[in-house]
């Protein structure tokens, strides 16, 4: 199947009009293919190659639409920071219709009823940083949005200084948000707030159509998977740094990428996002965060479900999924294949010593995953050695306890500690040479971002590690 031989269809747009706006994409001028995922495209039955479909660049500029697409934004509010805004929505973002149970959108793709005072528009920088990340996560195996391919412009875009404009074509098999069910709550609209959740069940959790009390168990499934998500960031060191409750996919998936960035160096406070001055959606602060959000999401659904049952889910399956979750994560990345008593502590004093060692979280544990007993190995990337020689004694007595063989336990650790991570100095270097036209480095990205814990014999260079200079650098929120 070809891509442009795709046909869509538009379920969203048999809720009532009020649930969204139908808008054209504007078209970029000069558009061109940076970057295509065939692994992505895969998704929707797509089994030709993206890059030889002569149509797909006038699709994803909205000079020529797929068949039964439809093309509409959808509306939602959000606690932004903290503070309830009534009306957000997709303000750059144009939803095509769905195949394959992927919903596909442009990001970019220009001004709907929900821009308020934006463009409507990504810039270069911005899009190819989500581009990568979302191939970057699921090669991680983290649930999130896709991305299939990004165009770049001649269209110029003013932020802090003038920019070009692109366009992502991005995936999912949702994009509702609990900004959505925030939307309805606040106008007292509890007609279309249940309409929405039918919606949502169709759509994301069919398998719950027959169970008693829906609604809570739909809520009990939004809680665990987000709660499965915010475990792996914080095993893989991810920061998201617009942790807005429409930023929250309503599955639970990773979405809307901004200033994000995996950790260099491990510091649990730190922030990646600039404009967060008070640390709100710090590295540490994540899973917190997540549950306050699932507890504004469990009042907007109050009109539909008891809000006292659903706080009472929150609690009992909220710490449980993700403390059970980030358990079997980080003992899998250290190599502790056995349950003995104490592990726990070790984790947490491993935990204690990195932050104090100042060592790059990464490539500590993907040289953990080859770790023989000569501590130098180690020690040799940390600023600080102490802390962590000491914590590599305590390590080395434990894994005496093990059965595994080292061998065994090394293949099982490097199956879960990439040697490539896409921190920020990376995603920059790509974005500079892009910005001159130069798009092999984000080619190169994809590669390592869709196997991050594969041999790229080739692609070494992007193994490197983050120069002092740019260790866990703060970003512009502006995009
Ligand atoms: P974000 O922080 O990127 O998730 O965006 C928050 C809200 O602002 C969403 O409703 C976006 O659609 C909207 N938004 C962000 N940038 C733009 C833009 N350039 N033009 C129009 N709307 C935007
Ligand atoms: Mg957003």
């Amino acid at each position: 199947m070809k891509f442009s031989n795709l046909k869509l269809t538009t379920p969203y747009l048999n809720l009532e009009p009020i649930f969204y706006c139908e808008v054209e994409p504007s078209p970029l001028k000069n558009p061109f293919v940076i970057s295509v995922s065939d692994d992505a495209a895969r998704l929707l039955g797509v089994d030709e190659e993206l890059m030889l479909d002569d149509k797909l660049l006038e699709i994803i500029n909205g000079t020529k639409k797929l068949k039964g697409s439809k093309p509409f934004a959808m509306c939602y509010a959000g606690h932004q920071f903290g503070y309830f805004v009534p009306r957000l929505g997709d303000g750059r973002a144009i939803n095509l219709g769905k195949v394959n149970g992927q919903n596909l959108q442009l990001k970019g793709a220009g001004q709907t009823l929900y821009s308020r005072h934006g463009d409507g528009r990504a810039v270069l920088r911005s899009s190819i940083r989500e581009y990568l990340i979302s191939e970057a996560m699921y090669g991680l195996g983290i649930a999130t949005s896709r991305a299939l391919a990004i165009i770049g412009s001649d269209s110029d875009v003013a932020r802090q200084t003038w920019e070009k404009g692109a366009i992502v074509l991005r995936l999912s098999p949702t994009w509702i948000r609990f900004g959505t069910f925030e939307y309805f709550y606040a106008k007292g609209d509890y007609e279309r707030l249940q309409l929405l959740a039918d919606y949502v069940i169709g759509e994301s959790f069919a398998h719950l159509k027959n169970t008693k009390n829906l609604y809570l168990e739909m809520y009990k499934q939004i809680v665990k998977n987000t709660a499965a998500t915010l475990a792996h960031w914080q095993s893989v060191g991810f920061n998201h740094g617009v942790m807005n409750t429409d930023n929250m996919s309503i599955d639970g998936r990773t979405i809307d990428y901004g200033p994000f960035a995996f950790l260099d160096d491990y510091e649990s406070n730190y922030v990646c996002n600039h404009t967060d001055t008070e640390g709100r959606y710090s590295f540490k602060n994540q899973p917190g965060i997540a549950h306050w959000n699932l507890a504004k999401l469990a009042n907007a659904l109050s009109p539909i479900i008891n809000y006292e049952h659903s706080l009472e889910v929150l609690e009992e399956h909220f710490g449980t999924t993700y403390e059970s979750k980030y358990l079997e994560l980080m003992y899998r990345k250290m190599g502790l294949f056995d349950t003995k008593e104490g592990d726990i502590d070790l984790l947490k004093l491993m935990l204690s010593s990195l932050e104090r060692a100042n060592i790059d979280f990464s490539m500590f544990f993907y040289k953990l995953s080859t770790y023989s007993g000569k501590k130098k190995y180690i020690l040799e990337i940390a600023v600080f050695q102490e802390p962590l020689q000491e914590w590599l004694e305590s390590y080395d007595e434990r894994l005496r306890c093990e059965s595994l063989r080292q061998d065994r336990r090394h293949e099982e650790m490097l199956k879960v500690n990439p040697k490539y991570v896409l921190k920020n100095h990376i995603l920059q270097e790509a974005i500079e040479k892009a910005e001159r036209h130069d798009f092999g480095m984000v080619n190169d990205l994809l590669k390592v971002a869709l196997n991050p814990f594969g041999e790229h014999k080739d692609l070494e260079y992007l193994a490197k590690p983050t120069p002092l200079s740019s260790k866990n650098i703060k970003l512009s929120c502006s995009s």
